[in-house]
């Protein structure tokens, strides 16, 4: 990182004895400029997946200088993934941190228009500098309640890279990373206050390569065998499946070899597929057929094909339990006012989306306020029955391996989608960072809450068990 942020969160600020919830709420409060230099931090050395040297080293230390012991694993895969721990016995609970940016997106925090730092150079479009730091807020302050109140429990804040790529977390829970933990819980920059009850869509990712026998064209076709047929032949197997499968299902490819020129009957030909259901049972039913449909487009074609595995993850698994002790937190927690440079730049990020799409998600979320840019309330369990989150992400994996809670709360104007150049500039600007701060400080009530009644834990386990009887976690990896 080029730029350090002096910390002082070592230093105890808050002397109770038996610290209540509102002084945890307190201790957050009082670190939240350096909250937002971290983030800003983050924010401004852009990394994307398998590249998060940095940022991972930034919160490495960052959390040693803060007390936690910090532990690496040792597979090469991970070397931008860790985790950081302290407290003593059970239970113990992990909250989930990610820092990749993405390519290409660039954005001046704060900007009111589409303004690159850099052209072409990666930004962080997704608010993962937001997302990481939450968890950290989340869990200084964690510590701090154990440390202060003397209570048995630890706390970890596990460093995870990858997201982008839906793989880290997925390799992760293949080595084992996750072990030894009770629960987890994870934030999500968005444009609304959400605690998500469940979404996101399970998948899987697969590349197809084709060979057969090139020839030329017009002087010799009758000896050629085309690899590129092969791959129409397939796609277009797959498109008349389509009727054919769940209509929550969903199947995107591309092309990545088509041939090398027209006159060339091609020998190799490449395609890349994904495959999307709110199950992943369905995911991994509807992959083989997809792979029957290639078997089907090599035969027809007199070619052969290779299938490669590129990873793919599990959907949420709802926690009720869990899902209810992240409402009862939104509600006592406040959202920091906005100053008016901020509610200035929530307009203006706001005024360049089609005013349809802010519409339209106002009417998702049941926000009528239209004097705000920004959403302020908490979505209502019927709204949130009906919001649909259709993206995938790895921190599925993690919600099948123990009682798992996701937050999202209002970093971005309302109708802003992730991955945009809105998310971006707002990401940036302490107009994304208070989002954070509301964020951190509902985690960590959180965790004030699963240490001091233990019937929250018995409970979410019993609900975990429940839903897992006879369809436990399966990598998705080879
Ligand atoms: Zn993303
Ligand atoms: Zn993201």
């Amino acid at each position: 990182m080029n730029r350090q942020v002096p910390l002082t969160t070592k230093v105890a600020s808050v002397h109770a004895l038996f610290m209540k919830k509102e002084d945890l709420v307190t201790y957050i409060d009082q670190h939240a400029d350096e909250l937002f230099g971290i983030a800003q931090t983050i924010y401004e050395n852009p990394e994307i997946s398998k590249e998060e040297v940095h940022s991972a080293e930034y919160f490495r230390k960052l959390l040693q200088e803060n007390g936690f012991t910090i532990h690496n694993f040792e597979q090469e895969e991970l070397k931008n993934a860790f985790y950081a721990e302290f407290g003593t016995g059970h239970p113990v609970v992990a909250m989930l941190g990610e820092y990749d940016a993405l390519p290409g997106l660039s954005q001046v925090g704060g900007s009111k228009e589409k303004k690159a730092v850099e052209d072409g150079a990666p930004g962080h479009a997704c608010g993962h500098n937001l997302l990481g730091t939450c968890a950290f807020g989340a869990a200084i302050a964690a510590k701090k309640y154990l440390e202060e109140s003397g209570q048995k429990g630890t706390v970890r804040f596990y460093g995870c890279p990858m997201e982008e790529l839906l793989i880290g977390k997925v390799i992760m829970a293949k080595y084992h990373a996750f072990d030894g933990c009770d629960m987890a819980f994870s934030f999500h920059p968005w444009d609304a206050n959400i605690p998500v009850s469940e979404g996101f869509l399970a998948m899987n990712n697969m590349r197809f390569r084709f060979t057969g026998i090139s020839s030329h064209a017009g002087q010799a076709p009758e000896q050629g065998r085309s690899a590129l047929d092969a791959v129409e032949l397939s796609n277009m197997g797959v498109n008349v499946m389509r009727e054919h499968i769940i209509s929550s299902a969903r199947i995107h490819y591309i092309i990545t070899n088509g041939g090398e020129a027209p006159n060339i009957v091609p020998k190799e030909a490449a395609s890349w597929y994904y495959v999307r259901a709110p199950h992943r049972n369905d995911v991994v039913a509807i992959t083989k057929r997809v792979i029957n449909c290639q078997k089907g487009g090599a035969l027809m074609t007199d070619t052969t094909f290779e299938y490669e595995n590129a990873g793919g993850c599990y959907e949420i698994l709802p926690n009720e339990i869990l899902c209810d002790v992240a409402r009862r937190n939104f509600e006592e927690m406040k959202m920091s006012p906005y100053t008016e440079e901020e509610k200035e730049l929530a307009k203006a990020l706001s005024d360049s989306l089609p005013p349809e799409q802010v519409a339209k998600e106002r009417e998702n979320i049941g926000f009528a306020d239209t004097s705000s840019a920004i959403h302020t309330g908490i979505i209502s369990k019927e709204s949130m029955s009906r919001y649909n989150i259709s993206g995938s992400s790895d921190i599925g994996d993690v919600s099948w391996l123990m009682p798992f809670s996701i937050i999202f709360t209002a970093t971005w104007p309302l109708g802003v989608n992730p991955h945009t150049w809105q998310s971006a500039s707002a990401s940036g600007n302490t107009l994304g960072q208070k989002g954070m701060l509301y964020a951190s400080k509902i985690m960590a009530g959180m965790f004030y809450d699963v240490i001091n009644d233990a019937e929250i834990f018995e409970k979410a386990q019993a609900e975990f068990n429940q839903r897992t009887e006879g369809n436990p976690y399966v990598s998705p990896l080879p």
